[in-house]
This record gives C-alpha cells, sequence and structure tokens, in this order.
C-alpha cells in the first residue's frame, strides 16, 4: 500500500505512544480514545505507519500549559486529579461536570495530550518533519482557566502561543471539526498574528452555541478570526466548497509560516453528537488541501491534531487514517479494509463495521433541503469573507 519511496522533502512523523489512552472520563464516556489504538492498528495492518515514523511524545511541563492556562486552574486540575477528591469543589473550573468528569491521574493525561502536540511542533519547526500528527490532540475546547466540553488542557492554544515564543512564528489555526473551535478562538481572539478559522455546524442546536460570522477577533484582531457556521444535514459538496474556498483566501491573504490544522472526525453522517451529513469523502479532501497550501505558502510546515469523532468505530479509523496517508505522502487506498483488522475489531464493535474504505452507498436518504442548504451556507460563506475581499478590492 506504501509507495516505495518517500520523497525526503515531505517527511512526515506520527507522534503517538500508548499512554495518550490515559486521558479517559469513564467506560461510557462519549469521548473515546480506544480511537486511537483502532486507528494505529488499521494503519499498521495496511502498512502505512513503520516504528520509524513513529516519535514517542513528551509531557507539558507547568510552564508551558501556563502559556494558555491560568496557574490557578492548573492547579486545581491538579488537586482534581487525586483519588478521593469532591467534584464539586472543582465545578468552578468546568471539572467534575457531566461533560468533564473527574478521573485520577488528569493532570498527567491533559499534559501528556499538549506535550504530544508540541512535540509535533518542534519536528517541523526545527526541520526535522515537513508534517507532524498528534491525533491525540485537537482538545479544541479548554479555556484559559476552564475546561469544557470533554477537553481540559488546550494543546493547541498552548502549542500556538508555544511556536509565537520559540519560533517567533505566524500561524494558522483551521478546524474542521463539527464544533466550533472555541477555546483557541478566544484564546487569540486579540491576536492579529494568529489567524482562526472555523468551519462548524451552526451553533442554534449544537455546543458550544458560539462562531458566528460576526466574531471576527477584536483590536488589533479584529479580521483575524473566521467562522463558517454551516446549516445542520449540510453534505459533501457544500461542505467542500465552503473548506477549500474559504481555506485558501485566508491563506493567500494572511500569509502563515505554519499552518495547524485540527481534524475533528465528527462531521460524519455517522456521528452520534453532530448533525451534519458529511461522508468519508471529506477527510479525504480536508488533508489534501491543508498539506497542498503547506507546501505553497509554509514551506511544508502542517502539524495536525485530532478532535472530535464519536463513531469511534465506522468513521475516526478510517478519517484519521486518511489523514496520515496524505501527510505522508502515500497513496489513498480504495476498496476492502484488511480483513485481520475488521476480524479483530467486530466483536467488539456495538455496530457493524464499515468493511471499505468508501462509505456504504447509499448512506442516507437523500435530503429534500439540498438546494436550499447549499445556498444558505453560499451566502454565509460570502458575508464571512466579504472583509478580506473588500480589502482585495481595494489594494488592487
Ligand atoms: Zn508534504
Ligand atoms: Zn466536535
Amino acid at each position: 500500500m506504501a509507495k516505495p519511496t518517500q520523497n525526503v522533502d515531505c517527511e512526515a512523523v506520527f507522534v503517538y505512544s500508548e499512554d495518550q489512552l490515559g486521558y479517559r472520563f469513564s467506560e461510557t464516556h462519549p469521548f473515546n480514545q480506544k480511537r486511537l489504538t483502532l486507528t494505529v492498528d488499521l494503519l499498521e495492518k495496511v502498512n502505512a505507519l513503520s516504528k520509524k515514523q513513529i516519535v514517542t511524545p513528551r509531557i507539558a511541563t507547568d510552564e508551558e500549559l501556563a502559556l494558555a492556562h491560568d496557574t490557578r486552574y492548573i492547579d486545581a486540575v491538579k488537586r482534581a486529579s487525586l483519588p478521593d477528591c469532591k467534584s464539586e469543589e472543582f465545578e468552578a473550573y468546568g471539572i467534575g461536570t457531566e461533560d468533564t468528569p473527574l478521573f485520577v491521574g488528569m493532570h498527567e493525561a491533559s499534559a501528556r495530550l499538549v506535550g504530544s502536540t508540541l512535540t509535533a511542533v518542534d519536528y517541523v519547526m526545527e526541520g526535522k518533519a515537513k508534517h507532524a500528527l498528534n491525533i491525540g490532540g485537537g482538545l479544541h475546547h479548554g479555556f484559559r482557566g476552564k475546561a469544557s466540553g470533554f477537553c481540559v488542557y488546550n494543546d493547541s492554544s498552548v502549542a500556538i502561543r508555544y511556536m509565537q515564543e520559540k519560533y517567533n512564528a505566524r500561524v494558522l489555526y483551521i478546524d474542521t471539526d463539527a464544533h466550533h473551535g472555541d477555546g483557541v478562538q478566544w484564546c487569540f481572539y486579540d491576536d492579529p498574528t494568529v489567524c482562526t478559522i472555523s468551519i462548524h455546524e451552526t451553533g442554534r442546536y449544537l455546543f458550544p452555541g458560539t462562531g458566528s460570522i460576526t466574531e471576527r477577533g477584536s483590536g488589533e484582531g479584529y479580521g483575524t478570526s473566521f467562522n463558517f457556521p454551516i446549516d445542520a444535514f449540510t453534505e459533501d459538496e457544500s461542505f467542500i466548497d465552503i473548506y477549500r474556498t474559504a481555506f485558501r483566501e485566508i491563506v493567500e491573504h494572511f500569509k502563515p509560516d505554519v499552518i495547524l490544522t485540527q481534524n475533528g472526525a465528527d462531521a460524519h453522517y455517522f456521528d452520534p453528537l453532530t448533525h451534519l451529513y458529511g461522508s468519508i469523502e471529506i477527510y479525504k479532501e480536508i488533508p489534501k488541501l491543508a498539506h497542498e497550501l503547506a507546501h505553497e505558502f509554509c514551506d511544508g510546515k502542517w502539524i495536525g491534531v485530532g478532535g472530535g469523532g464519536y463513531d469511534i468505530w465506522r468513521v475516526v479509523p478510517r478519517a484519521w487514517s486518511l489523514l496520515w496517508l496524505e501527510m505522508s505522502n502515500q497513496q489513498i487506498p480504495k476498496g476492502p479494509l484488511p480483513s485481520d483488522w475488521i476480524e479483530r475489531w467486530q466483536e467488539e464493535s456495538p455496530v457493524p463495521l464499515v468493511s471499505t474504505w468508501e462509505d456504504p452507498s447509499p448512506l442516507y436518504e437523500a435530503i429534500p433541503r439540498k438546494v436550499e442548504i447549499t445556498e444558505k451556507n453560499r451566502q454565509m460563506l460570502e458575508k464571512a469573507l466579504y472583509i478580506i475581499r473588500n480589502e482585495k478590492k481595494l489594494t488592487t
């Protein structure tokens, strides 16, 4: 499956260790890092991930966490990591809640996911690899002083500050998780040297409710925050249209040194928490353009992180495998998934696994409102990009 010779200009590393599975709220919590095991196993079974490509992550230090988090909050997470502590004490910090319950070792597990993204950053920024992936990261709802939506520490926010301080980099962050990338957006809302883009299901009926096109940044950062809220039931064509147009125009406008992509895999029709109608095709298109733009504008510098993704059996392993295959410049496979992968996991899966790289066809019944939704998304796109298109018109 893997191409026999790798392009040296396009070397990629996969930051991973089984310790990342320690970020675990409970047996029944929807955020389930077993998806990392499923993905790694799938990649190994198609010979697309070698030992040589895997890099063991480190744990972020307190000082690094403090780049994007209050020290009081970090201390609270540490105390909340001990056995026998009481949930009520921590609710003000967003932990010990129904969404983000306490678990023993929470601080270390969360700091490891941040350290994993920092490991990816160092590989790319020091030129040891062109691209690096941490599917264990992408915890985009974490705030400066508060956990939210299954996210304790925000690895992307810490990583962006780290890239600014250590490498003096101008960072573009793009988030294609079905939920608004609120934590990262608010962290850099007034910072003109960081551009955040989020394409997500409108917050009308979905957590966290923010991410409207009018959230454009504040003060000096005005015009560097972009939101593309798409309608529930949006299908592939419209999703990809918005993504391709927005991403390219904003990169051309902002001219980043490095691109950080958050690759939540919860915009798929099968995802139980959201209402978008994406198919596996979007997970081929998303990394393809990121890869292209990174080489075109950033000398290849591209860091990818994971994110949401709650159909851990039928969607996430294929979606994140496709992400790695694109990043590591390997051929995108077609047809059946390896039978030994299916055999190994079918027993544990509560649903019949999808047995091919493609989705079953048809994936769902045709949507009567397709034309209306596509048109609405198009109008949203025009409004959201008006600010840079207008500026372009004035300067040319
Ligand atoms: Zn490349
Ligand atoms: Zn999500």
